[in-house]
């Protein structure tokens, strides 16, 4: 009988998982399937311990479904990627493996441990067969008519949408009961050795069919306000699947499908494709990283912007990770973040950018905090988003356009709802004023337990203008 492996990695799923549904083709066959953890990748990379537990919690319930299935999920653990690669070879010889299936990562230390994969593999006479899974479309594939990858995001956007206007990805069955090799005892699961923390299951349960649940539920019943609560960060208004993208626990062609069966027109417009169109710029991000692999060496995509001279301040970096900077809205956005692990996107927006364009502190310090705490830590989205934050990315804010964070907190907080949730000390104070409280403070003789600002916008965002021009004019 024919062995068939199925390497998972950030695909913890059944259903819509091209190499596990490739791998149970065969009805014949014998079909396993193995999970390496990688501690010291994932310390070198930053992974926050709350994701890890996530995962930790993903790959229990993995197993458990494949179990019911007759597939044995097993587990290996090797400090890095290049063990990672002896531990599989080492695997597939001692289960005779035969053949070898797995979903492409695109970040460059994947591709390259999986390029050194398919080497050792295929000297060992292991054929290996590798599938574009984590997206919609093969990343390469969504072109300009010169051939090269978009640069801007609404030309690829529309690009991707007149394809699926033509063929739709097709979203693939969890695999059926296998008579082949029912399991009698699942092997054991090794807890990471890796610092693991408690998140809020109540806000993240984990698993496929919660995955499936809240997908479900989103596009029923939230999707048609998406455009008008997407914003406000004091409202349940985005669909918070983002954990389960992240570790493949979900699929974009999941997502795109189930819109679809509620919205059939979604492609033509309306409030659903607004949401349609965030998953989109997941595609895009991704796609950007096969393009330009530098993006993952955390280098900047505008050339001029390596130029800018960044300011060292340990006392404003510490500020903003414990959110005491004394803007109310960056506050409140920053606890958030070390509570729950997951910010709400208009927060990280206003977040990244009082980093980078009021603190003048480099984007990668940033983008490194966010990924040590987030729940929902991937590297394409992440560095996208810094990226833009900072002016540096493709597509990205231009730099002369400097959010103010007390407009933005009276915008998108009006009457400190998430303020106050946050940033208790500010309980007090009223609405109006609850943006900019010192100043209130001061006319009313209040005290306030609450920081003072810590840099004064107006003259922060001139000395951000001027390292940028300074920089521009380097080139
Ligand atoms: P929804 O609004 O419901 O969107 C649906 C899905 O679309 C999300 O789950 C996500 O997979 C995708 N998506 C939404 N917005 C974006 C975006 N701007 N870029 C790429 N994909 C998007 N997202 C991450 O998944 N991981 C990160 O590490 C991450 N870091 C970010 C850092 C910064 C500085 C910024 C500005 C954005 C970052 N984002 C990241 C994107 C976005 O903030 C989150 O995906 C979103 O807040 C997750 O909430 P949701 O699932 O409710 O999103």
């Amino acid at each position: 009988m024919n062995t068939h492996l199925v390497w998972l990695r950030n695909d913890l799923r059944t259903h819509d998982n091209y190499a596990l549904h490739a791998a149970c083709r065969d009805s014949q066959a014998n079909v396993i399937a193995l999970f390496i953890d990688t501690p010291g990748q994932w310390k070198k990379h930053g992974m926050a311990p709350r994701q890890a537990l996530f995962l930790w919690h993903s790959l229990q319930d993995v197993q458990d479904s494949l179990a019911q299935k007759g597939i044995a999920l097993y587990q290996e653990s090797a400090d890095d990627f290049h063990a990672a690669v002896k531990k599989l070879v080492a695997f597939c010889k001692k289960h005779n493996v035969d053949r070898l299936f797995y979903n492409y990562q695109y970040e460059v230390n994947e591709r390259d441990r999986d390029a050194q994969a398919e080497c050792e593999l295929g000297d060992a006479d292991v054929e290996v067969q590798g599938f574009d899974d984590s997206v919609l479309f093969a990343p390469g594939s969504i072109q300009t008519g010169g051939q090269a990858m978009y640069k801007v995001f609404t030309p690829f956007s529309q690009a991707i949408i007149k394809r699926l206007h033509q063929e739709l990805p097709t979203c693939v069955n969890a695999p059926t009961v296998r008579e082949s090799a029912p399991i009698t005892r699942k092997p054991l699961l090794k807890k990471f050795d890796y610092p693991c923390e408690e998140y809020d299951e109540t806000v993240f349960p984990s698993g496929e069919q919660a995955a499936m649940e809240r997908l479900r539920q989103f596009c029923r019943t939230s999707v048609t306000d998406y455009p008008k609560q997407r914003d406000i960060p004091a409202q349940d208004g985005t669909s918070r699947l983002s954990v389960y993208l992240a570790l493949g626990v979900l699929s974009p062609r999941q997502c795109l499908h189930r819109v679809l069966a509620e919205h059939p027109r979604v492609l033509d417009g309306g409030a659903a494709l607004v949401w349609l169109t965030e998953i989109i710029w997941r595609e895009f991000y991704r796609h950007l990283l096969v393009a330009w692999p530098d993006l993952c060496k955390h280098r900047p995509f505008v050339n001029w912007t390596r130029n800018i001279r960044w300011q060292k301040n340990e006392h404003h970096l510490q500020a903003w990770r414990e959110g005491k900077t004394g803007y109310p809205i960056v506050d409140a956005a920053m606890r958030q973040l070390k509570t729950l692990g997951w910010m709400h996107n208009r927060l990280r927006m206003i977040s990244a950018s009082f980093l980078v364009k009021d603190l003048m502190l480099d984007w990668r310090t940033g983008e490194r905090h966010f990924i040590e705490h987030l729940i929902d830590g991937d590297l394409a989205a992440n560095n996208g988003g810094w990226q833009w934050a900072a002016s540096t990315g493709t597509d990205a804010a231009p730099y002369f356009r400097i959010f103010n964070p007390t407009t933005q907190s009276e915008r998108f907080d009006a009457s400190g709802d998430f303020i106050r949730r946050w940033v208790p000390e500010l309980k007090d104070v009223p609405d109006k004023n609850i943006h900019a409280p010192h100043e209130w403070a001061k006319k009313n003789r209040q005290k306030l337990a609450y920081p003072a600002p810590i840099v004064e916008h107006k003259a922060a965002r001139k000395q951000t203008l001027d390292a940028f021009e300074a920089a521009k004019n380097q080139q």
